[in-house]
């Protein structure tokens, strides 16, 4: 193939630099849907880094909800919302999600990370600064970027940190975190930030993207596992990427605010609908999720959560303070995560190291999340795994 055009010098700089860090990223092709026994390069694994908390992904409920809304109303949304992009299967999905968060209304998006800039940029501006725990994700920095506005960092779950930095604007603004952590996995305090937030008058949003649909009663996310409601969090986004198994995101929030996120949110306004196929898929994930199968599920991730942590525990690792879907194992150096995975790989395990700028340099990882799609033999295939890597790695 001839090339399109002569690289720019500087463009071939940026790879090298990458490459000689260890953090030169490339996509795998996986020869199979989100499944945790997957085929990459021709050769099995047992893949344990998708966010597929649940193992809706590849469920034939889902696949089944999808043809029929597709037979029903395609495939495209055909344009943005206000244009006429919003079909009939877009409102089923808005409204159930309202019902059954608790929200007066949901507005969909095309993806999370649309979602966090749409509501930021729309919310926050010059004059309204937004301040972030340290971890959030970054579709939220960037959010702040998009808005122009003043961006603030508290150290990471740290109350006391928001507040110092709280205190000091002499303007209100929008206290934004993470519900669950994506890299770390621990849930952020809520309860005490949404006090703080209401004491000074700033309006609070949790991106609970890696909660929704795993934590709490039903599967309402680290809100509802805190006891919050809509009346502490008046802007709730949640992602169907991940425990949902489908695309896309919302925020639930007041009549108020969705009426002005439709007027100024740009990410909402010049976009495309979501799949319609999609919103069929997502609506039956979210029944699932709402019933026993969800519970079902949910109770299969808790005891692979408690059966790698009490594996884990006797090795000289770091576990962190999870006990979510993710429970990372922090190496330190790139180099170590790389050879720490690819170790793994050798005994057909299959979990990305996590390098910076993804986590602080310092901080590479493997983000090892679990599924209700493992089974227990699959666990042990891990731990087992672990314990022989880990051993001889400390060793050498
Ligand atoms: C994954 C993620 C997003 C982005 O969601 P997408 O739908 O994948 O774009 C936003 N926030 C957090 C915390 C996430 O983990």
């Amino acid at each position: 193939m001839k090339p399109v055009s002569n690289t720019p010098d500087w463009v071939l700089a940026a790879l090298e630099t990458r490459r000689q860090q260890n953090l030169m990223r490339e996509a795998v092709t996986l020869q199979s849907p989100q499944v945790p026994h997957t085929h990459i390069n021709n050769q099995p694994f047992t893949a344990f880094c998708s966010n597929d908390y649940l193992g809706l992904a590849n469920h034939p409920q889902l696949i089944k909800a999808m043809q029929d809304a597709a037979l029903q109303y395609g495939v495209g949304g055909g344009s943005s919302h206000l244009v006429c992009g919003h079909l009939a299967p877009h409102q089923a999905l808005e409204d159930a999600l309202a019902d059954w968060l608790g929200y007066e209304r949901v507005l969909l998006f095309s993806t999370g990370y649309m979602a966090n800039l749409g509501v930021i940029s729309a919310l926050a501006g010059k004059q309204r600064p937004v301040l972030q725990d340290k971890l959030n994700h970054a579709s939220l920095i960037d959010g702040a970027m998009l808005a122009q506005a003043p961006l603030r960092r508290y150290l990471h779950a740290d109350v006391t940190s928001a507040e110092k930095r709280l205190s000091k604007s002499n303007q209100a603004g929008l206290l934004v975190t993470d519900g669950v952590f994506s890299m770390d996995g621990d849930i952020a305090p809520l309860t005490s930030l949404s006090g703080l937030a209401s004491q000074h008058d700033w309006v609070f949003m949790v991106d609970d993207a890696h909660g929704v649909g795993c934590l709490g009663e039903s599967g309402r996310g680290a809100m509802a596992l805190a006891g919050l409601t809509s009346a502490h969090v008046p802007l709730l986004v949640g992602t169907f990427g991940k425990a949902f198994g489908t695309a896309g995101a919302f925020v639930a929030t007041s009549h108020d605010f969705a009426d002005y996120l439709t007027q100024f949110a740009r990410p909402y306004v010049y976009t495309t609908s979501m799949s319609p196929a999609m919103t069929g898929a997502t609506l039956a994930s979210l029944q699932l999720i709402q019933g026993e199968e969800g519970q079902v599920r949910r109770a299969k991730l808790a005891e692979h959560i408690v059966y790698f942590r009490q594996r884990m525990q006797v090795l000289p690792v770091e576990l962190m303070p999870s006990n979510t879907a993710i429970q990372p194992i922090v190496l330190g150096d790139s180099q170590r995560a790389l050879r720490v995975s690819e170790q793994l790989r050798s005994l057909g395990i299959w979990c990305t190291a996590i390098r910076p700028p993804t986590v602080p340099v310092g901080g590479a990882r493997l983000r090892i999340t679990l599924s209700a799609a493992h089974s227990h033999a699959d666990l042990v295939l891990l731990c087992d795994a672990l314990e022989r890597v880990l051993a001889v790695d400390l060793c050498c």
